[in-house]
């Protein structure tokens, strides 16, 4: 069993991943400094005996003795990240030099949470792990695009230079329980307005694509490029092939909830990507992964978690 380090274990995605963790009988360790993330998370891990709690900025080094790295620390949602974004980008660039430090002094296997932003507005669709993107340098997404592109360079650079064990995982849109209600993605904005009854806000005229994976899905992807002893560092595209206008989620949101909510459009924020779709075939083939929760299962487990933080 392996002792791990997860920054941002507080977080969405992170606290599902701690839970799997936790379930195949390694140690787990959360780092976290709870901008984005929530104690509530992982309330139901504090007293697991593999577990614990640390309250840390990543952008401060860290010692720790450690088998595996996660590292999922930023925010991620685009209210979040937008909000100061000096420190997102220091929190990439800094959070990846300071995991890859700890991974060069311990020995650890590190991976990094990407994101299939690096791919900007893309050009090419579905996006290969082959495309190098269409990114804006000095827009308003860069802080978020352009550190995690500058970290998947930190990530390969050390791997070259110093023979580091990296993972990189591109990560498409993904949805679930424990996603916060007003972080400003798109699956949680429309089930809670849904829920409360008032109107879809679309951005733009809703023709926008993305492809939705849900959490079990992913994470079941992180854990299986983590335990592949093959040495492929990737960078790997995990995600949902299944794409859909941001009218249809609308659509699909409201006939699910029941709701009575219209539609309203609102403007297109700069440098929203007009499509989104990723290219699983590398994960299909290294990792015989591929996603099994259709959108639809997967928005009435979502709908039904909202359901019941809604009604507190
Ligand atoms: P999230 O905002 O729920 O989680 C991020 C976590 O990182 C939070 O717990 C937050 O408090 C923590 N954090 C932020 N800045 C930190 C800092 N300086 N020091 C320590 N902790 C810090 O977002 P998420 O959806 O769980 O995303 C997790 C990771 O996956 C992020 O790196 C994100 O970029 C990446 N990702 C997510 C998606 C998605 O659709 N969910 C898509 C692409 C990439
Ligand atoms: N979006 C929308 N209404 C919302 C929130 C988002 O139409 O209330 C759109 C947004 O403009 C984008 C898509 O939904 O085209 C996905 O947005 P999200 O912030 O979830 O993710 P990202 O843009 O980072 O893929």
């Amino acid at each position: 069993m392996k002792r791990i380090l997860v920054t941002g274990g507080a977080g969405f995605l992170g606290s599902h991943l701690c839970d799997v963790l936790l379930e195949k009988g390694h140690d787990v360790i959360c780092l976290d400094n709870y901008f984005t993330g929530r104690k509530a998370n992982i309330a139901h891990l504090l007293d697991h005996p593999r577990f614990e709690a640390m309250r840390h900025d990543v952008i401060d080094p860290f010692k720790l003795e450690v088998d595996w790295i996660f590292n999922l620390a930023c925010p991620a949602s685009p209210v979040h990240y937008q909000h100061n974004p000096i420190k997102t980008i220091k929190t990439s660039v800094m959070g990846a030099i300071h995991c890859l430090g700890l991974a060069k002094r311990t020995g650890a296997r590190v991976f990094q949470a990407s994101t299939s932003e690096v791919y900007g507005d893309p050009a090419v669709h579905p996006q290969p792990e082959s495309y190098w993107g269409n990114v804006n340098p000095i827009g308003i997404r860069s802080c978020y695009d352009e550190g995690k592109r500058c970290a998947e360079t930190l990530f390969f650079d050390y791997h070259r230079q110093n023979h580091l064990d990296i993972r990189v995982v591109r990560i498409f849109n993904t949805y679930g329980p424990r996603m916060m209600a007003d972080d400003g993605r798109v699956v949680s904005n429309f089930i809670v307005q849904a829920l409360r009854g008032e109107d879809l806000t679309i951005y733009g005229d809703g023709t926008q694509t993305r492809s939705f994976c849900y959490v079990s899905d992913l994470v079941d992807g992180f854990v299986r490029f983590m335990d592949d002893g093959s040495g492929f560092p990737g960078p790997l595209n995990l995600g949902n092939p299944g794409e859909f206008t941001m009218l249809e989620l609308a659509e699909k949101v409201i006939a699910m909830t029941g709701s009575r909510s219209k539609i309203t459009h609102l403007p297109l924020p700069q440098d929203d990507p007009k499509q989104r779709r990723p290219d699983i075939r590398i994960a299909k083939e290294r990792l015989g992964w591929e996603p099994k929760v259709a959108l639809d299962e997967g928005l009435e487990n979502t709908i039904r978690h909202f359901q019941k933080t809604e009604k507190r």
